[in-house]
């Protein structure tokens, strides 16, 4: 099962009931956050979620509202006692903007991994999670990312009675390991069926929107990502600060098939963003006005 929170949903400043966008992902153990703007471990702390399983940050680009609250963060990770590196994401000068902001919290338990992503996308595998980071279109370098957790095929006893594998093997076949024992090696592909569906959900924000997008959003169980502008005649602001309006992320959402699709990062000036909800369901229906706090468990679907 993957948990899934969007603490905030504000761009550009955090507002009284308003935090600003963040994105945090629990699975088996291991927590993933993408984005920690001035505020987020406030947010984190009214969900109730823990800051020490925290293993990897990932960053969508260097602006203030998603980078911001990051010393903040490391410095409550570090009282939690956590002793585990941390991995952090994002695109290339990551290592230097984190040390700028280290200088207000050199000393931490802990040591921090960088990962600078610098092609037009790349993929990390850490504890189960499938990261795909795609640069988008803002007006500095920005990524998106997808979070995918595969599932395996549906393990075959019969392929196993049928090469004879010893049952004491089964389990961990199954888990994906191969075992070598005298004259070959059992490998998990003898016993497992094809890979079945398992849950996808990107996020994305701070960009235009690209056809990159939609490609890495195909057929997402969650699709979160910015509506900056909710009238529809700030079109124009929005090509300016190279952001969206609620009617392109639908559309997008729309190209992408995806299940649902929740706004984030909405303009401070935008006070009620639910006021716009008809309006662009009549583009894609599953849109949902995202909230602070927002959760959605996702589970492995029935076959
Ligand atoms: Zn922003
Ligand atoms: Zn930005």
């Amino acid at each position: 099962m993957l948990d899934i929170c969007l603490l905030g949903t504000g761009g550009m400043m955090p507002l009284p009931n308003r935090w600003l966008t963040s994105f945090m992902a629990r699975y088996n153990g291991s927590s993933l956050m993408i984005d920690c703007g001035e505020g987020t471990q406030i947010a984190v702390k009214e969900k109730g979620w823990s800051f020490k399983p925290i293993d990897i940050i990932c960053f969508t680009h260097y602006h203030a509202d998603h980078i911001s609250g990051l010393p903040g963060i490391l410095l409550t990770m570090g009282n939690a006692e956590r002793t585990e590196p941390l991995t952090m994401i994002g695109p290339k000068g990551l290592e230097r903007v984190v040390n700028a902001l280290r200088v207000i919290a050199p000393e931490l338990p802990f040591e921090i991994r960088y990962i600078e992503v610098d092609k037009p996308s790349q993929t990390i595998e850490l504890n189960g999670y499938v990261i795909h980071a795609f640069r988008v279109n803002h007006n500095i370098t920005c990524y998106g990312y997808t979070i995918e957790i595969k599932r395996a095929g549906r393990f075959s006893v019969e392929a196993a009675r049928e090469r004879e594998i010893p049952q004491m093997y089964w389990s961990r076949l199954q888990k994906g390991e191969s075992i070598p024992y005298e004259g070959g090696v059992y490998t998990s592909d003898m016993v497992l069926g094809p890979p079945r569906k398992g849950i996808k959900v990107t996020y994305c924000t701070d960009t235009r929107p690209t056809v990159s997008i939609a490609e890495h959003a195909r057929e997402s169980d969650l699709f979160i990502c910015e509506g900056m502008y909710a009238e529809k005649d700030k079109i124009a602001k929005a090509k300016q600060y190279k952001h969206m309006t609620f009617y392109e992320a639908a559309k997008l959402a729309k190209d992408a098939n995806v299940k649902e699709l929740w706004l984030t990062h909405y303009s401070p000036s935008l006070v009620r963003p639910e006021e716009y909800k008809k309006e662009v369901q009549k583009i894609f229906e599953n849109t949902v006005l995202g909230k602070d706090g927002k959760t959605v468990e996702l589970d492995f679907e029935e076959e």
